[in-house]
């Protein structure tokens, strides 16, 4: 099979995740996926091949070289996102494509168009495998399947490219934030390792936010409103003194780049109780422990206006940027860069807004920044991705292979 057929197989699985189920993998469905990819890979002669009853697939590529080279990996997600039905993709490949719009669906009324996704321009001439208008399209992450699984095939066939042991690991549950849970790095036993999980051409990510979570409950005093002077305390009153103490503009809506937020993403209100809740976001460390203690500085100064015990603060990190754990170990990302290059790709370095599984791999003792994997529009109908991207993402993953050990 090659990369393209190998991918379209990929995706006739369906492979959605569910946040609600509370267990690993969170949809059976997955199960199914790795039974396949596992006697796939046995098919191709890797070894050490082990499926764990979590769903996580791991494989061997031994190394035909004499010397010491580093054991590096290569990971991707086998899940789909639970924003949008992964059952019954249809794919169809747009050759040549001329730049103007792509109707996806048979009706004619769904329509892949430059105008809202100018991203598409970029790929006139190339052949994009769009999805028929009723699914997303997979490509996040079964393309870094396809692209790390025919690179192994492609480095067996050909034993005159010399490279150290390299692993592939396929996890579950990536988009329901729990890929790295239960991924056994010491079993994976890797000096350092690459998510195959970014979109667009010479994407390389090693930077995201620093996450917390924070929730304030207020209390109030509720009293018939007929005879409510100077007796009822009115929560929802409270909760809105809170929200305007946070600064408006430090939102997503209002952010970009290296930007920090708060992000008000739910408010619940009685006359009794009301409760808020947020997200905070930062890259830098110390700007992220700053936002923590402005929350809590909100937080007693509405319990010195309305009294101690009126609101209070539940907040909890969620992850860490890598980039702490990726700087001391910055010839990861050169070999990378490197590779990039040597296939003609032009590196893209872009700090994430939001985690990754390879941030919590990072922290688990696994460096793993993140490298594209070509697709477009993730987690929809409108999802793309061009044959010629993951064609380049399969050569970096064999450059990269290949420059480890040549180090
Ligand atoms: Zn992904």
């Amino acid at each position: 099979m090659n990369l393209v057929d190998r991918f379209l197989k990929y995706v006739s699985f369906d492979t959605q995740s569910d946040e609600s189920t509370g267990v690993t993998p969170s949809t059976p469905k997955q199960m199914v996926f790795a039974e396949y990819l596992k006697a796939e890979l046995e098919a191709l002669g890797l070894e050490e091949i082990t499926l764990d009853e979590h769903g996580y697939l791991f494989a061997t590529l031994p190394s035909n070289v004499e010397k010491e080279v580093p054991v590096i990996g290569f990971i991707s997600h086998m899940d789909t996102s639970p924003d949008m039905t992964g059952k019954d993709v249809s794919p169809r490949i747009v050759e040549n494509y001329d730049g103007t719009d792509i109707a996806l669906s048979a009706e004619g009324n769904i329509v892949l168009s430059p105008a809202q996704f100018p991203e598409l321009l970029a790929h006139k001439g190339e052949d994009l495998i769009v999805t028929d208008g009723k699914t997303l399209l997979g490509a996040d992450d079964k393309a870094g399947i396809a692209e790390i699984i025919s690179a192994m095939e492609f480095l067996k066939e050909h034993p005159e490219i010399k490279h150290g042991k390299i692993r592939v690991g396929f996890n579950p549950d990536e988009e329901i934030g729990l890929g790295a849970h239960k991924f056994d790095v010491e079993k994976f036993g890797c000096e350092w390792a690459y998510t195959m999980d970014g979109g667009e051409v010479g994407e390389l990510e090693f930077e995201n936010f620093n996450a917390a979570s924070a929730k304030i409950v207020f209390q109030g005093r509720n009293v018939h409103p007929g005879y409510a002077k100077n007796k009822m305390i009115n929560s929802i009153r409270i909760a809105q003194r809170f929200i305007e103490m946070v600064p408006a503009q430090e939102a997503p809506e209002h952010t970009s780049g290296y930007e920090g937020f708060y992000h008000l993403i739910g408010v619940q209100g009685e006359v009794e109780q009301s409760t808020v809740s947020y997200i905070i976001r930062d890259h830098d460390r110390d700007k992220f422990e700053h936002r923590k203690k402005e929350m809590e500085r909100f937080v007693a100064r509405i319990n010195a206006e309305y009294g101690e015990t009126t609101a209070t603060l539940e907040m909890r990190d969620q992850y860490y940027n890598m980039r702490e754990k990726i700087e001391p170990v910055m010839h990861i990302i050169d070999v990378a860069f490197a590779a990039m290059e040597a296939v003609g790709v032009k590196p893209n370095v872009k700090p994430i807004r939001g985690g990754t599984d390879g941030a919590q791999l990072s922290f688990k003792g696994l460096p793993c920044p993140n490298i594209f994997a070509g697709g477009l529009n993730f987690h929809g109908r409108y999802e793309f991705i061009p044959v010629q991207s993951m064609e380049k993402a399969m050569a970096v993953i064999v450059k990269i292979a290949e420059l480890v050990a040549a180090r």
